[in-house]
């Protein structure tokens, strides 16, 4: 799914559909095989493509100053994106944001730059994907694995919060895995930054099925850090069930479930109880009576339940074992 193109007014019904964040008018960008820091007189070697989305393309690239290579992730953006003062404000938020982070589970920002053509971000690198590839390998996963996943979520997420950052683009995809399967939050680009305490965001945005029902249906009144804590539902029902829980093909029709609350457990499934109910109060409509990110851990489906120390590489393609 695309994500909904941030809107400045809000509208009172989110009748439209959601629009991909990249411009088809603008030519993605190509930069040089040898990416060069100019103020710090560095030079980066582009070893491989990592992907693209929005107005970015990420490259691998190795950093010339490490004789054993050092390699990093590059995002690129072309400065004939940023034409607009909207989209420069919105990349200079993802990078003031993004850069003021250090958790060993949101991936690190190391540097910013930029040339003629583009704006450059280096950033860790993360090898081994997206929790959205290993999903689509693995269909699903254990209530072990995932109880691994969301403690490491939300130790990042607590960091965020505490720091006055909500994400709000929570989902499996943005949720990338270091070369020892633990969880690196990334994309920062929907980011907001609470600079006054009970401030509320008015901006509808993030991706459909991960959507808390305020930012759609309380305009009014705003979004605040709870929609972060609505989307790791939305992640841990989808790691365990191996699909959203509002997901149908048309957008509207998943705005009326996530309205209505509408969603079920497959029982062929056979999720324990611990894990449903730890689902149901975090799918909570009311984003005051949800839990908090503590309150989750300390609820059954975590306290009484095996959390792993770490996840074996070997559960990129089939399910660990941990008895
Ligand atoms: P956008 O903000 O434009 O959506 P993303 O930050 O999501 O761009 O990056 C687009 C793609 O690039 C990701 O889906 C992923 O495949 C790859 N990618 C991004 N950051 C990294 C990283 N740190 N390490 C490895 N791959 C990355």
């Amino acid at each position: 799914t695309s994500p909904v193109k941030p809107q400045e007014k809000p509208k009172a019904t989110p009748a439209d559909p959601p629009l991909p964040r990249q411009n088809s008018k603008t030519t993605p960008p190509s930069p040089p095989r040898v990416i060069v820091d100019q103020n710090r007189q560095v030079q980066y070697y582009r070893v491989g493509f990592l992907g693209e989305g929005g107005f970015a393309r990420v490259y691998e690239v190795a950093d010339g100053r490490h004789s054993a290579a050092q390699h990093l992730a590059c995002k690129v953006v072309t400065k004939s994106s940023l034409k607009t003062k909207k989209a420069k404000t919105k990349l200079y938020a993802e990078i003031k944001i993004h850069r003021s982070l250090a958790h060993p589970n949101i991936v690190r920002f190391q540097e910013c730059f930029e040339d003629d053509e583009n704006v450059y971000m280096t950033l860790e690198l993360c090898t081994s994907g997206s929790l959205m590839d290993m999903l689509r390998r693995r269909r699903r996963f254990s209530e072990c694995e995932a109880r691994f996943f969301l403690v490491q979520l939300i130790g990042a997420c607590h960091y965020m919060h505490i720091h006055q950052v909500i994400h709000r683009d929570l989902k499996l995809g943005n949720l990338f895995l270091d070369s020892n399967m633990n969880i690196k939050v990334g994309d920062f680009g929907l980011a907001a930054l609470i600079e006054n305490p009970g401030e509320r965001k008015k901006t509808i945005c993030g991706t459909p099925n991960y959507i808390a029902p305020e930012v759609l249906f309380d305009t009014a009144n705003g979004h605040s850090f709870e929609v972060d804590t609505w989307s790791i539902g939305v992640i841990l029902y989808t790691l365990v069930i191996g699909r959203p829980p509002f997901q149908t093909k048309d957008v509207k029709e998943i705005y009326t479930r996530i309205r209505d609350n509408v969603y079920e457990f497959p029982p062929e499934r056979r999720i324990a109880p611990d894990t449903k109910d730890c689902i149901t109060s975090i799918l909570t409509p009311d984003p005051s009576k949800r839990p908090t990110l503590l309150e989750i851990l300390k609820s059954p489906f975590i306290e009484l339940g095996i959390v792993p120390p770490f996840i074996p590489v070997s559960a990129h393609d089939a399910p660990p074992d941990f008895r």
